[in-house]
């Protein structure tokens, strides 16, 4: 039976590059839409910016644009980015839209309606100087536990530790410095703990949808036993869903100064951006996916693709609130794990806190990470590793050596014997595609996102094919006396295995198989004839190259594109959400080395170059790549440098050395003190960071020009 499936992604917030991390979600998304859509399931898959909230308000602010002009330049660059990766959203929308609106007041109401929203009146800090209640994430201070300097108001990242940001030693205003006042406020909140609430969540959280499956994960639906506790206890609590002016979302109806808390108002982005694709549309009855009557009715299904990290948030919050509001809450989330680089988490010092269009400015084929990606996703919520070494040695192996070989073996010869024309294939030496087809095993796969699971089964055929075409050998076939019936049966047969192989990729490969479908001058490939061979006397095109090898210089040229030339200070972040951390610390796409332009004279005497000894050079605990300079220029106290050297030198030999540093450049305060100057360094390509020495008779403090 055909299936009606709207299929959405965690929204991606509007103030960070799209990097490889955020991907393995939306890559293993796609693929299972375009399975769903192989096997003829109508399938709408929608997606949008997460817009609202502090953050952007104080990001714009330091741009000096508005909040409008900034989503909207993050809006453009985060669809160009999925786009360039093949994840193919039906819609891309935007939680600061009028559908959203519509959708957050509605469900507001409704909740509102049914006594599920509360006010009440909460302490909180409050900055004096920037008029405005602060965030967790924009509240610094030294750890009550450990005393770590210099920590956020949620955790702290020395020792791990969790607390309110009441409980932080010398709290300061990371938007302002100043010192925050606690403050009352009224607050809104959602009624979580209402019993009727609790016990919703305790049915949905363990159940199973209407096909039978369950929505949860047995891994995500043990935490939320975790958290709901056992039948008689009370573990949740009210969810505040407000935030005082200033702030940049949706004012709350009737309530005038509170805004929605951009939580409240993401999930909703779905419904929002699925509600403005079906405007644009004619065939689609919003209703029938949204409405829990209708939906029932229609037997729709409603399936999240979401980070382990906002398990929370769609396992708790958003089913009861559509639940209380008479929408339909979720047939299923699908929860993805964290991506790895080597084993570690990704790190800019290291070069592995790539982004999504620094891959593709490199000219890497996003189709080798699709693949590994897929190769290492096993649909449980565990973390993905990409291991760069074993991506290259993946797809070289599987795409380059096994699938795509077995075409480039075999087409010329039907091109330049046999006229483009196929002969009938050997059905016996095609059993083995058509029996993967009809056990449904790798369907199976598919279906449940197992996707290393089902591409080990296809390389499975594929090294059946491979070995057929060694056996028979066509080259030698093509030059023996009276062996052209056979030779033709051979590579016909073979490029029918092909074609099965390519059908099977296909929701892994997109741009792929549409190549192969046109060199095969076939139609595209649906799931119920993925084991059809090509027929008798069926013409294809000539064969084209259809993938690279991946070569280990082009991943080490990403990695050094994507490696920091300076240890960033720390910026005020946001909500303490995992994933959205990660979007804070953005790389600002790839260090582009085009040849500067031309400058004159007076501009580079605005640069005060002066020759520095080294009085000293350290370590600085938790960096690991910074060295502290302390930086003599002939005047009365010595400089502080904080260098991004420490890859290269030992601290120990660089003491009593003359340099050449940026002397008038703006001091930087960094996570680990105030940087007053930069020392220069000569870098290329290859590894290696080289600084600069006078020579002999120069003194500190003399002009460099
Ligand atoms: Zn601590």
């Amino acid at each position: 039976m055909s299936r009606q499936i709207l299929v959405t992604n965690a929204l991606p917030y509007a103030n960070g590059d799209i990097h490889l991390g955020h991907l393995v979600g939306y890559i293993q998304a796609d693929i299972w839409v375009r399975f769903q859509r192989m096997c003829g399931h109508t399938v709408h898959y929608v997606c949008a910016d997460d817009t609202h909230g502090t953050p952007v308000m104080l990001r714009a602010e330091k741009e000096g644009v508005t909040p409008e002009a900034l989503i909207a330049r993050v809006h453009g660059e985060h669809l160009r980015d999925f786009t360039s990766f093949g994840v193919a959203f039906d819609n891309y929308h935007s939680t600061h839209s009028d559908e959203n609106r519509w959708y957050a007041e509605d469900i507001y109401r409704k909740l509102q309606a049914a006594r599920l929203i509360d006010t009440r009146s909460i302490e909180q800090y409050y900055d004096p100087v920037k008029s405005m209640f602060l965030p967790d994430r924009f509240i610094k201070g030294e750890c009550p536990k450990c005393g770590a300097a210099d920590q956020y108001g949620d955790n702290c990242e020395v020792c791990g530790a969790a607390y309110a940001p009441t409980d932080l030693k010398n709290p300061v205003s990371a938007v302002s410095g100043a010192t925050p006042v606690l403050k009352q406020s009224d607050h809104y909140f959602f009624r979580l703990s209402d019993p009727s609430a609790v016990a919703f969540l305790r049915q949905w959280t363990t159940g199973a949808n209407h096909r039978g499956v369950v929505r949860l994960p047995g891994e995500a639906a043990n935490k939320m036993k975790e958290w709901l506790g056992s039948e008689g206890d009370n573990t949740l609590s009210d969810w505040d869903i407000s935030r005082d002016a200033p702030y940049f979302g949706f004012e709350i109806p009737d309530a005038p100064g509170k805004y929605f808390y951009v939580w409240l108002d993401a999930p909703i982005g779905y419904f929002a951006s699925f509600r403005n694709l079906a405007a644009k549309r004619d065939d689609i009855d919003v209703a029938a996916y949204t409405e829990a009557t209708a939906a029932e009715a229609a037997g729709t299904e409603l399936v999240h693709f979401i980070g382990k990290d906002i398990l929370y948030f769609h396992a708790l919050f958003w089913p009861a609130m559509l639940h209380f509001s008479g929408y339909r809450p979720p047939s299923q989330l699908c929860v993805n794990g964290f991506l790895t680089v080597d084993g570690a988490k990704m790190s800019k010092s290291r070069g592995t806190f790539i982004t999504a269009h620094s891959y593709m400015a490199q000219g890497l084929n996003p189709e080798w990470l699709r693949y590994y990606f897929a190769a290492k996703s096993n649909g449980s919520m565990e973390d993905v590793d990409l291991s760069l070494d074993d991506m290259i040695a993946k797809v070289n192996s599987d795409l380059v050596g096994k699938f795509v070989n077995i075409a480039s073996r075999c087409a010329g010869f039907i091109a330049k014997r046999f006229d483009g024309r196929l002969a009938a294939c050997d059905s016996a030496v095609f059993a083995p595609c058509a029996n993967a087809a009809a056990s449904g095993d790798i369907a199976r796969a598919y279906e449940a996102r197992d996707f290393g699971k089902a591409l080990r089964e296809i390389m499975r055929l594929a090294d059946v094919a491979n070995q057929y075409v060694n056996d028979e050998k066509p080259w030698e076939l093509a030059k023996a006396e009276g062996q052209e019936a056979r030779l033709h049966t051979v590579c016909s047969t073979a490029l029918s295995l092909f074609k099965s192989l390519s059908g099977f990729l296909k929701p892994v490969l997109p741009a792929l198989a549409g190549e192969v479908e046109r060199f095969l001058a076939i139609a595209p490939i649906a799931w119920q004839d993925v084991a059809t061979p090509l027929p008798e006397g069926h013409a294809i095109n000539s064969y084209q190259h259809l993938m690279k090898r991946v070569e280990r210089k082009q991943i080490d040229a990403l990695l050094e594109a994507n490696r920091d030339s300076l240890a960033p200070a720390t910026e005020p972040a946001k909500q303490a959400t995992s994933q959205q951390r990660h979007a804070e610390h953005q790389a600002h796409g790839a260090a582009q080395e085009a040849a500067s332009p031309t400058i004159v004279i007076d501009d580079f005497t605005k640069v005060d170059l002066r020759i520095a000894r080294i009085v000293s050079a350290e370590h600085v605990e938790g960096a690991d790549k910074l060295i502290r300079l302390t930086l003599d220029i002939g005047e009365d106290k010595p400089r502080q440098v904080f260098a991004g050297i420490k890859s290269a030198y030992d601290p120990a030999t660089l003491t009593g050395r003359l340099t050449v540093m940026v002397a008038n450049l703006a001091p930087r305060k960094m996570k680990f003190g105030l940087s007053e100057g930069m020392v220069l360094a000569a870098s290329g390509d290859g590894p290696g960071l080289f600084i600069l020495s006078p020579d002999a008779g120069a003194q500190p403090g003399m002009r460099v020009k």
